[in-house]
């Protein structure tokens, strides 16, 4: 693919607030963006990589930039509840309570779409995936680019999704016109999916806002069978989920079982691996961390604070590759609440290679 330049710019905009400065450029992303080019910005999920939602050809430069399959479809990010009139055909009540109590934020609903969001925008699909996001920096790149952002995450097709501008330069440098540096994303996981066109709503892929959280608005919510089982010989139904995702370049196993088993298998394993010439590397948590002997051990977070491991996780698969890592453990989450969404992307960047070892009966 041609290079281009690409211009980095720091924007704090703390609460908000932008200077004149950052204001300027902030249109001049918007001003990039409605004339057809990409633009990367935070969000408070992960970085997104921009372009006008309702321009094909912007959105086949976002598929080429990314490497990303062209049925994987993007999601159109608005920045007023009124907007999302404009992009669907059907706006079910379920839609509009979601939308209500968990917008802005880390939230997409599939809505049946309207003609003017271009099959290219929604990988052939004739419906639309929209979030509205809580960042005030996407908020204003999205007002100032037209009102419609298509953005999936702003890494290259496969790799874990860039939480902090420096990962987005390393897989965007020379692909996009420009990268908005915000800081880290608070949430550091891609936005729950949830899909409203159909009776009762079903999650189509695990986020910040969990099961639990819709059903309070909604009563009944399903899940993708997908997601819920590994094995389960179905397509899931969102396009991107069946893709090999958030692969770090070390070979990835989750052991799963009693703490000290855990801890146990990892160190055997680890010195085994070193003696055949490998790099060595833990994803552990605060609490365990001090139990591994591999030689690069890193803790992804607290087991008191699952905020703490999701904001981290992607962040630490992108960590061991700078550090030429080639095998790697991890420790194994709960699988309810947000510990749902982390060992979904966990599992998907271990291609699934999960080490069971026996349960004992607290479950530790
Ligand atoms: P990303 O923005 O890279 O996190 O990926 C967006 C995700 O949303 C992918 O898994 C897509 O398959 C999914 N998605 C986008 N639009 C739709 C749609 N209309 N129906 C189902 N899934 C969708
Ligand atoms: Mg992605």
């Amino acid at each position: 693919m041609d290079t281009m330049e690409t211009v980095t710019v720091k924007i704090s905009g703390e609460l908000g607030n932008f200077t004149p400065e950052e204001e300027e450029e902030l249109r001049r992303a918007g001003d990039i963006i409605r004339k057809g080019g990409l633009v990367a910005f935070p969000t408070e999920t992960v970085y997104g990589l921009g372009g006008d939602a309702l321009n094909k050809e912007s959105s086949a430069k976002i598929y080429a930039a990314k490497g990303r399959p062209s049925d994987n479809p993007l999601i159109v990010h608005i920045c007023s509840l009124e907007d999302m009139r404009e992009i669907v055909s059907e706006l079910p009540e379920a839609a509009i309570r979601l939308a209500r109590v968990f917008w802005p934020g880390p939230l997409t609903l599939i809505l049946r779409k309207s003609d003017r969001v271009p099959k290219e925008t929604t990988g052939g699909l004739d419906t639309v995936a929209v979030r509205f996001p809580s960042d005030p920096v996407a908020q204003k790149l999205i007002e100032y680019g037209g009102g419609y952002v298509a953005a999936p995450s702003a890494n290259l097709s496969g790799r874990p999704s860039p939480t902090v501008a420096k990962y987005v330069e390393e897989d965007m440098k020379g692909r996009i016109e420009m990268i908005l540096d915000g800081g880290e994303a608070c949430i550091g996981l891609e936005s729950t999916i949830v899909d409203v066109t159909v009776t009762p709503p079903q999650i189509l892929r695990p986020g910040y806002i969990t099961k639990e959280m819709l059903e309070q608005v909604l009563g009944e919510v399903d899940t993708d069978v997908t997601i819920l089982k590994s094995d389960s010989g179905q397509a899931p139904r969102a396009p991107g989920m069946k893709y090999r995702h958030y692969a770090p370049k070390g070979e990835l196993t989750i052991v799963e079982g009693p703490s000290e088993l855990v801890s146990a298998y990892i160190n055997e394993h680890t010195a085994e691996d070193k003696a055949s010439g490998e790099k060595t590397g833990v994803i552990g948590t605060e609490e365990r961390i001090e139990k591994y002997s591999a030689d690069v051990v890193k803790s992804v977070g607290s087991r008191e604070e699952e905020e703490s491991i999701a904001r981290h996780l992607f962040t630490v698969l992108r960590e061991f590759d700078d550090d030429g890592v080639t095998k790697i453990y991890s420790e194994s989450f709960e699988k309810a609440g947000l510990g749902q969404a982390i060992m979904n992307r966990l599992l998907k960047a271990a291609g699934h290679r999960v080490v069971k070892l026996p349960q004992d009966k607290s479950g530790k």
